[in-house]
């Protein structure tokens, strides 16, 4: 490892070349199980065809112009996002972060044309919105935020899957103009309220009640993962505004913040803009990617390969103890132990299996939306040993 990086990241002792699907290949030709996608990122799996493609191709064109230029890609797939969205309009940039960056200005900005001087933006307990200055400060982990005081501020916290916890922030704050919140939780430990649809719906009352933003983080729930195009869409709701990244472009860096209504007229000429986002390549690549998720019936298999994960572990872990809960969101999938787990990253990768911990003790997985059938079963019985190895030592 180069003495030049900054440590930033605790690396794990492997280096890869190469990928197809959901397998990876180190520089000593080891083959791995991908159950992570790079965080949900790389969706359609590793060298996908049609990906590789259309990137080659769109580069071998244009690469970048400049947002002060028509951008034909852009334009296609803000048509595609708003299509499958119900959604009116599309700001691009480079990632999650920048994506919720773009939804909080949207906020303040719609709350001072209200006259609002002060605007507040309610946020949750564990949640996560990146790493930027603002949207850490709108993280709901300590960790994230210490040593980077002074925070930004005009976010207002409440538990996670409270509605009364909000009820009682609108009687009290007149200074609120939005709700930001991830559908599920992905970093805070792949965290799913109790009832998923009457939360997301309940806080979309609350909002139209009080003229409110709902914003939507999913920017890791997004683009296929739990089944749907968007996790909003298992519930009867939309909400005005949307974030989005990781998925998007299989790993080429784009974002996007996506509004619907009035929402979607709240940015005007000069508010808000970005060097890169939404160049030609990666812009084609997120065309690739929806097109391919399309063609490729990968939302319904998110669901069924994330139920058959689900009930392949409950079956392998009844009478495990240790294992206290397996839950998912179609590919979200979290398996929670009774103690803090971080090893068991560095053992199954001894296991030739990538996934991550997260919340201390929780196992989480986010596969490729490819997965077979097969693939799957692999999965579980590579997971199982090392979770149960890791039980009895
Ligand atoms: C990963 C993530 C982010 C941050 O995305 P970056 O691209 O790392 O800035 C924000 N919100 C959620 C829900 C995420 O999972």
């Amino acid at each position: 490892m180069s003495d030049h990086l900054m440590n930033t990241y605790m690396r794990q002792p492997v280096t890869f070349v190469k990928g197809e699907g959901v397998w990876l290949w180190d520089d000593k030709g080891e083959k791995y199980l991908d159950a992570l996608a790079g965080v949900a990122v790389n969706g359609l799996g590793h060298a996908h065809p049609e990906l590789v493609r259309a990137i080659s191709e769109q580069a071998g064109k244009l690469i970048h112009v400049s947002n002060i230029y028509n951008i034909a890609e852009q334009a296609a797939l803000a048509d595609k996002l708003c299509e499958i969205s119900g959604m009116d309009k599309v700001f691009f940039c480079n990632s999650g972060c920048e994506a919720n960056e773009a939804a909080i200005k949207l906020a303040r900005l719609y709350g001072h044309n209200k006259g609002i001087a002060n605007p507040e933006i309610i946020v949750m307990d564990k949640s996560f919105h990146g790493r930027t200055m603002a949207t850490l400060s709108a993280t709901g982990n300590r960790k994230v935020q210490a040593g980077f005081e002074p925070l930004v501020g005009g976010f207002v916290r409440v538990p996670y899957d409270d509605v009364e916890a909000v009820k009682h922030v609108a009687e009290h704050n007149p200074n609120i103009v939005a709700i930001l919140v991830e559908p599920v939780q992905g970093e805070g430990g792949i965290n799913i309220p109790k009832e998923a649809s009457a939360y997301l719906e309940a806080l979309r009352q609350i909002c139209d009640a009080h003229g409110w933003l709902l914003m939507l983080d999913e920017v890791q729930t997004g683009i296929a993962r739990t089944g749907t195009w968007f996790a909003f869409q298992h519930t009867a709701i939309k909400p005005d505004v949307m974030s989005l990244a990781k998925g998007l472009g299989s790993g080429v860096p784009i974002g996007a913040c996506v509004a619907a209504g009035k929402a979607a007229e709240v940015f005007t000429y000069g508010k808000h803009g970005s060097t890169f986002g939404g160049n030609p390549l990666a812009c084609a690549a997120g065309l690739a990617t929806l097109n391919a998720i399309e063609q490729e019936n990968l939302r319904e298999n998110a669901e069924k390969i994330g139920n058959l994960l689900r009930e392949g572990f409950n079956a392998e872990f009844k009478n495990v103890k240790g294992v206290t809960t397996t839950r998912n969101a179609g590919l979200m999938i979290g398996i929670e132990l009774d103690r803090p787990c971080a090893d068991i990253v560095k053992m199954a990768l001894e296991a030739k299996l990538l996934v991550n911990v997260t919340a201390e003790n929780v196992v989480r997985l986010l596969p490729p939306l490819v997965m077979s059938e097969a693939e799957a079963q692999a999965l579980i019985q590579r997971l199982c040993s090392v979770i149960k190895a890791f039980l009895n030592s």
